[in-house]
């Protein structure tokens, strides 16, 4: 059995929880228990404070977990780090109030800072030679200047708009996070085998995130053309269609480029572009 930490509440619960689910790992949820185990996969899933889940993983009370980078590196625990997971994006950032010059990060020596990251905003500071007297807060720390707490702040934005609304301007990135899965660097063999399993799935998932199945119609005089610029995984498939001189393609293109490809397919003469996506991709 392998325990899995995730967020109870929060910002990483619901994309964890999807996570697993498009693994097809099977679970009752609900709001009160603090653990729940899987129907089909021999999983159990410990719901936390996303602060004590690298603690807990790093001490073998949970086996692997699902946390945000920047928690992650703050509390030192970067060497668990399994995989990242590409979402829960955001970024930690320095804002100052908007009226305040602001010409470099230099500017900031002798400035009180507030913040949650004391760690992370430190290295970044001496990274560049920069000192500062640095209040840690647990929370509520976009007020801090418009109450006199400090001269600026460092926290997580994602759009923007929190900074904007308590009158801030984001003026250095300090870190970029994703969600990432992390493990206990001891795990059993037989701890290690699932996890494996688990790592398979995830990439089944992700990889699948990010295609596209595409299907068109084609004169068979066109398919060598067109084939050339659908990528694939090998090559695409091509099915006769009822009417004679024409074909159907299949293939499976990146979302990343598939605007650009089907610009010049169009161009080389498909037709009936059908562009659907793709649950589970496994190569
Ligand atoms: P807890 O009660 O579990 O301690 P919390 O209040 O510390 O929760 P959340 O605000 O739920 O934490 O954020 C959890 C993680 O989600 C953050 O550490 C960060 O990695 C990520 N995150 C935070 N804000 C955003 C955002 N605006 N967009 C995307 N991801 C975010
Ligand atoms: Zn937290």
């Amino acid at each position: 059995m392998l325990r899995l930490a995730i967020q109870k509440s929060g910002r990483l619960s619901e994309d964890s929880l999807k996570l697993i689910r498009e693994c097809g790992i099977s679970f009752i949820t609900s709001s009160l228990k603090l653990k729940t185990e899987s129907t089909n996969f021999p999983l159990e899933i410990l719901y936390l404070r996303d602060d004590d889940i690298p603690g807990y993983v790093a001490d073998g009370v949970a086996d692997i977990g699902i946390v945000g980078e920047n928690v992650l590196v703050e509390e030192g625990y970067q060497a668990l780090a399994v995989e990242k997971l590409g979402f829960s994006k955001c970024r930690l950032s320095l804002a100052v109030p908007k009226a305040d010059d602001y010409e470099s990060v230099q500017d900031l020596n002798g400035k009180n800072i507030a913040t949650s990251y004391p760690n992370l905003l430190q290295a970044f500071l001496s990274e560049r030679g920069v000192q500062v007297n640095i209040h840690t807060i647990s929370g509520s720390v976009e007020i801090a200047p418009s109450i006199g707490l400090a001269d600026a702040i460092c926290d997580i934005v994602s759009s923007g708009s929190t900074l904007i609304s308590n009158g801030l301007r984001e003026v250095e990135r300090v870190f970029n996070s994703q969600a990432v899965l992390i493990a206990n660097d001891g795990l059993t063999a037989e701890k290690r085998e699932l996890l494996d399993k688990l790592l398979f799935r995830i990439h089944a998932v992700q990889r699948a995130s990010r295609a596209k199945y595409i299907l068109l119609n084609a004169p068979n005089d066109r398919i060598q053309q067109i084939s050339q610029l659908l990528p694939g995984i090998k090559s695409p498939t091509v099915l006769p269609l009822a009417e004679e001189g024409w074909s159907s393609l299949h293939s499976v293109v990146n979302e990343d480029d598939f605007w650009e490809i089907i610009e010049k397919i169009k161009e080389a003469g498909a037709q009936g572009i059908l562009v659907v996506p793709i649950e589970k991709m496994i190569i």
